[in-house]
């Protein structure tokens, strides 16, 4: 019971769900009392506009009563049904008037809260009645219920203010190995984490209380039994009607067995590349290794022809003859091996103009190319993301095969074109020349395989071997449609692009 003469306009206010302000004739608030709440509004702040707290659904009416009041001169009153800041119905009685002080116009505008009723509630929501209001809301919050506890995903919500846990549902329980929610309810958040994450769970809090959610965050729980659950972990704001955080909710998501696997693929992956380096360093020393004894043979049959060149019969410089091609021949293909187990060392990916790079090969082939009176046609060629050096390499080999394996007396025609396959692009190196059988066009890419010995033209067998590593480097393949006689395609589709 009110007992002071006096009673303070706020306590007056508040004890009538009410709120009033005084507004200068452009609507900005000279005095306030009660609270903004009572009318489902975050704040009314001094000598700013009424119109920037007001929830939208307001303002029109609370406009047009103003205006109203100033036109008549009159007290005007005006009852609205409203979605408050907070989403939730709400309805308030407007009452404004005008008075003038020191020759100013001013507003008094109060604010009254008014009860939602079953029609409100109808006009609103569509329900007919507050039972029905509330048997409806009942049953959403039943549905929620057990889908908040049967989830198989863990849910638990904490007290921000002293990172309790406040509830969880059933899964957590299971997976934590626990056997009742009183285990944990009212303990430390961070006591269901390894003793690693405990610190970053506060700090996540921390993070919390400022933005209000977190995302995607990793995090290691940990069992009764000592088991570590690696969990992904997203948490949202529960708020009051004024929007202060109450509670966080958070939904923590088991990524333990992706985990694992990933773990695994890492060090597959790991050995894989460990292997690939000791095959690299394998062939490295080996092609080394056999270049000294090579060396020697090569100086012995040199001494051996000059020293005893009198002394040996036709037969005798005929077998140092094979010796001397037999050891070049070797030479060769060490050498070859090596380059083709370089292939890929400090390569460097980036954006290549394939159509300049092609005219630059061209150009490198120029020689050949007048010999050969070959007739070398490009299309527009596409940008790729690529390793560059490599890629010359490969259009370097095919364009070269294509002068090489020509028909005698024809004159070479070569057909260099692009197009675009999803996220491939796929290149083609046609030409007319002699054509590869079927059944040899399978073995062409492997390493020293060579189909035409007869061919004066004699190469070492792995240029086609070094294009397909290439293309391989690419996530690509590298593949021929011919016809012995009929000419040969080459055909290689290299991805696009990468996601680094
Ligand atoms: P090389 O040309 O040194 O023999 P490659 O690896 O470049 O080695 O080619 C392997 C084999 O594929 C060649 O020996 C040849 O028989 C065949 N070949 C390659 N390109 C063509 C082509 N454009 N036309 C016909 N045959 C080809």
């Amino acid at each position: 019971m009110v007992t002071d003469q006096y009673i303070n306009a706020n306590e007056l206010m508040t004890q009538l769900s009410a709120v009033s302000v005084r507004l200068n004739i452009d609507y900005e608030i000279d005095s306030i009392a009660g609270k903004t709440c009572e009318i489902g509004v975050h704040e009314f702040k001094l000598e700013k506009s009424l119109f920037k707290f007001l929830p939208e659904s307001l303002v029109e009416s609370v406009k047009e009563t103003l205006q109203k009041s100033f036109r008549t001169n009159q007290k005007v009153q005006t009852d609205v049904n409203y979605i408050g800041v907070n989403n939730e119905q709400r309805k308030v009685r407007i009452v404004s008037n005008t008075v003038d002080v020191n020759s100013k116009v001013f507003y008094l505008v109060t604010f009254l809260r008014l009860p939602v009723k079953d029609k409100i509630i109808r006009e609103i929501n569509g329900f007919e009645s507050y039972e029905e209001a509330r048997r409806q809301l009942e049953i959403s919050e039943a549905r929620f219920n057990s889908f908040f506890e049967n989830d198989p995903v863990m849910h638990v919500s904490v007290n921000p203010s002293t990172g309790l846990i406040a509830d969880c549902n059933k899964f957590v329980i299971e997976k934590l190995e626990l056997s009742d929610k009183s285990d944990i309810i009212g303990q430390p958040i961070y006591s269901i984490f390894t003793d690693e994450k405990r610190i970053r769970c506060l700090s996540l809090l921390e993070k919390f209380k400022v933005e209000g959610k977190l995302k995607s965050e990793e995090m290691d729980m940990v069992t009764k039994s000592g088991k570590i659950i690696t969990v992904i972990l997203y948490t949202v704001a529960q708020r009051d009607e004024y929007g202060k955080i109450i509670l966080s909710r958070s939904t923590l998501v088991d990524i333990t067995d992706l985990k694992n696997a990933q773990k695994r693929h890492d060090r597959k992956r790991n050995r894989l590349e460990l292997l690939n380096k000791e095959l690299e360093q394998f062939v490295s020393t080996c092609s080394h290794d056999l270049q000294e004894p090579l060396a020697t043979i090569k100086f012995a049959g040199d001494v051996l022809s000059k020293l005893y060149h009198d002394k040996l019969d036709a037969k005798g410089h005929d077998y140092l003859k094979y010796i001397d091609e037999a050891v070049d021949r070797l030479t060769k293909q060490i050498r070859s091996l090596l380059a083709h187990s370089r292939i890929g060392i400090n390569a460097e990916r980036s954006v290549v103009n394939t159509d300049n790079l092609v005219a630059t090969v061209i150009k490198d082939l120029g020689k050949r190319i007048i010999e050969s009176n070959a007739q070398v046609t490009v299309d527009k060629l596409p940008n790729v993301e690529a390793y560059g050096v490599e890629l010359r390499l490969v259009f370097l080999n095919l364009i070269s095969n294509a002068i090489k394996y020509s028909k005698q007396g024809v004159i070479p025609k070569i057909q260099i074109s692009a197009e675009h396959c999803d996220d491939f692009v796929m290149f083609s190196v046609a030409d007319n020349g002699i054509g590869i059988s079927r059944q040899d066009s399978k073995e062409i890419f492997k390493i020293f395989n060579r189909v035409n010995e007869t061919n004066p033209n004699k190469g070492t067998g792995v240029g086609l071997a070094h294009c397909d590593k290439i293309v391989r480097m690419h996530d690509g393949k590298l593949w021929v449609e011919s016809n012995i006689d009929g000419g040969s395609t080459f055909f290689f589709k290299i991805k696009k692009s990468y996601d680094l």
